[in-house]
């Protein structure tokens, strides 16, 4: 096996994020194949004893067990490394097995944790529920505020933590803002960048530490696989999260790798496409209820500081209706070609009711506090024609009232 990263045909950081995404971390074997091969073993052999010992002590390369190395996985981390700009990056087996081993990997006992308080469901119930178990306690900000954020720091605080877009206000954080406060306070900010991924949105080069990804959204995103990434320095990937991993084991699968690998190739593509798409179709959307959030419509609050650190509007938007739960379900349920699902990121269009679906396990005062409210409806649209969703759309709005 050779990297094609080998002194032949370098595929190294001089070239751009979109070439990354096709090329980098392909690794060939004598036969030379064009794709990567899939390698779906769970452990390794050696020529002899002594083999085993010094690949165990680190003192010969090679792989041990594919719990810590596989060469699918490894193929993955090292493209997805290249696409972020990271010196490293950890494959994971799903995306909330990445926030966890992320949070979970550097903070102990006594520790401080100030997070955005508009966030992915499982990841509020990770540090409302799981963390306090460790001893570790958390303030939750409107991530939208940079005066809150540095009004939040206590002394023991390690962790700063946010989505942005957030799923599902898409409210907007200001990346280098809170990273650079972090920065100064010794604070270590991690991202989970899963609404936009490299291809809009490049956290490290905006300052910030750690990037976390769900790779089941958009880097698949054609709805296979579960899969997670964590991204930052090679210290911080080798000192806190690896031996995390090792001993803890939220290890991806080969195969589901080799899934994701194959969808990053198209990932520069779907991630403009389905953003213009979702322009299109909130364009209309816009017309027909009485609020709807997305970071690339002039009338989302933060257009501007969206527009400073995306480079497109992303496929996710959602609407607030005032008809409450009822109208919104009403509009799910007169939907032909658009489906009911909670999932994002995907080619497919869909759409689903967050009170009662991915926001429904943290309790009415967390959906409250971060504004998820009854009449919200959030969307991700895929790569169908737009003019088809929006007739779609059309018809459900008028069944509903709208
Ligand atoms: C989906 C999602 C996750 C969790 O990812 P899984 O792969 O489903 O475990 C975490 N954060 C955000 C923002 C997400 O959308």
């Amino acid at each position: 096996m050779k990297r094609s990263t080998g002194q032949d045909r370098s595929i190294t950081s001089k070239w751009r994020p979109a070439t990354h995404a096709v090329r980098a971390g392909t690794w060939r074997s004598e036969q030379g194949e064009t794709s990567e091969a899939m390698f779906i073993n769970s452990g390794y052999t050696y020529d002899s004893a002594a083999e085993a010992a010094a690949r165990f002590a680190g003192e010969k390369p090679g792989m041990t067990y594919s719990r810590t190395q596989n060469p699918s996985v490894q193929m993955l981390e090292e493209r997805i490394a290249m696409m972020e700009g990271a010196e490293a990056c950890r494959a994971q087996a799903s995306g909330m097995a990445a926030m966890t081993a992320a949070l979970l990997c550097q903070l102990s006992v006594g520790d401080h944790l100030v997070a955005a308080k508009a966030m992915f469901g499982p990841c509020r119930w990770v540090i409302d529920n799981l963390l306090p178990r460790f001893g570790i306690s958390a303030s939750f900000v409107d991530g939208r505020d940079n005066d809150a954020w540095e009004r939040a720091i206590e002394k023991n605080t390690k962790v700063f933590f946010f989505e942005t877009p957030a799923n599902p206000t898409l409210d907007v954080v200001d990346i280098a803002f809170v990273s650079a406060l972090g920065k100064a306070h010794g604070i270590v900010t991690v991202v989970d960048n899963a609404f936009c991924t490299s291809a809009l949105q490049r956290p490290l080069e905006l300052g910030a530490d750690v990037v976390a990804y769900s790779a089941t959204k958009l880097m698949d995103g054609q709805g296979r696989v579960l899969a997670g990434a964590v991204c930052g320095s090679k210290d911080w990937i080798d000192g806190k999260l690896l031996p995390f991993q090792r001993n803890t084991g939220p290890t991806l699968a080969p195969f589901n790798a080799w899934i994701v690998l194959k969808g990053l190739e198209t990932l520069d593509l779907r991630a403009h496409k389905q953003s213009e798409n979702a322009l299109k179709v909130g364009r209309f959307v816009e017309e027909r209820v009485p609020r709807i959030l997305h970071p690339g419509l002039p009338s989302h609050p933060q257009y501007d500081l969206a527009r400073k650190q995306m480079s497109a509007g992303g496929a996710i938007f959602s609407m607030l209706l005032d008809g409450g739960r009822e109208q919104a379900w009403a509009v799910l349920d007169a939907l032909e070609l658009i489906d009911i699902s909670n999932n994002i990121g995907d080619t497919r269009s869909l759409i689903c009711h967050p009170a009662s679906t991915t926001h429904s396990s943290i309790g009415d005062a967390a959906r409250a506090e971060m504004g998820v409210v009854d009449g919200m409806l959030r969307m991700n649209v895929g790569l169908e024609d737009p003019d088809d969703l929006i007739e779609d759309l059309d018809r459900a709005f008028k069944k509903a009232g709208l």
